[in-house]
């Protein structure tokens, strides 16, 4: 199952890809995830990837399919994976679908995870996120049962950098101007379909869930 998760940030994507690949049994590859471990590595790439993070703009696309190439010819994805956050851009698209089919592969779904923007505004800024294993949470709509504390792994939460107020702005402005062009994308390619990311978190992952079942009949 070649599965690829889009949605404006904050839509969801990181909170329903932990179900889904537990349900899977396929890797979660997050190319944020990703520029977030080189940043705090202190990577080259890290060091190229943070001032575009920071400033709420895309990472240039050469960088990012450099990543997801290298990171998909990796042998956990050889029976599937689940892309997030990626591809973000029409170049990128293009790139991934030549790159699928030199590795004879193709994308099974896509699944647009649609939110409206106030619900982003406030889904980011209430982010908080385990400093050791990743696992998101949210203080109002989906808080820890002790605060500032992660309830698998007990170690502290964290606020993301790109989670302020001024650069989600400059996120969501990015991601709509990109997010038409895809959306008509993969709506011509015929393996797109949307959900509803309004409604509480076990919802959507039914949702999606059966949604990706209906790509595997
Ligand atoms: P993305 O990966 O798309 O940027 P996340 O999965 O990190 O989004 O979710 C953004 C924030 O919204 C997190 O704090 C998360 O706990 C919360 N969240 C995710 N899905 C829902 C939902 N269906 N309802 C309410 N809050 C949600
Ligand atoms: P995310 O964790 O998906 O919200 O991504 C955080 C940041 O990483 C984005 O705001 C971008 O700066 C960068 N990034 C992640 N994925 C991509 C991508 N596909 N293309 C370009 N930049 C990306």
């Amino acid at each position: 199952m070649n599965l690829v998760l889009m949605g404006p940030p904050g839509a969801g994507k990181g909170t329903q890809a932990e179900r889904i690949v537990e349900e899977h049994q396929i890797p979660h590859i997050s190319t944020g995830d990703m520029f977030r471990q080189a940043v705090e590595d202190g990577t080259p790439l890290g060091l190229e990837a943070k001032s575009f993070m920071n400033q709420g703009k895309l990472v240039p696309d050469r960088v990012t399919i450099g990543i997801v190439r290298d990171r998909l010819g990796k042998d956990d994805c050889a029976s599937g994976f689940l892309l997030d956050g990626f591809p973000r851009t029409l170049p990128q698209a293009e790139a991934l679908d030549t790159l699928l089919s030199e590795m004879g592969k193709k994308i099974d779904r896509v699944v647009y995870i649609d939110v409206d923007e106030e619900t982003l505004i406030s889904r980011l800024t209430g982010r908080r996120i385990c400093s050791q294993c990743g696992t998101t949470y949210h203080l109002i709509f989906n808080p820890p049962k002790q605060e500032g504390t992660c309830d698998r792994c007990g170690a502290h939460l964290y606020q993301r950098d790109d989670d302020t107020e001024e650069t989600v702005a400059n996120r969501l402005k990015v991601n709509a101007e990109q997010t038409r062009h895809l959306l008509d994308y993969y709506g011509n390619v015929g393996n797109l379909v949307q959900v509803d990311g309004d409604q509480p978190i076990e919802q959507v992952t039914t949702a999606i869930l059966q949604e990706i079942r209906g790509s595997a009949e």
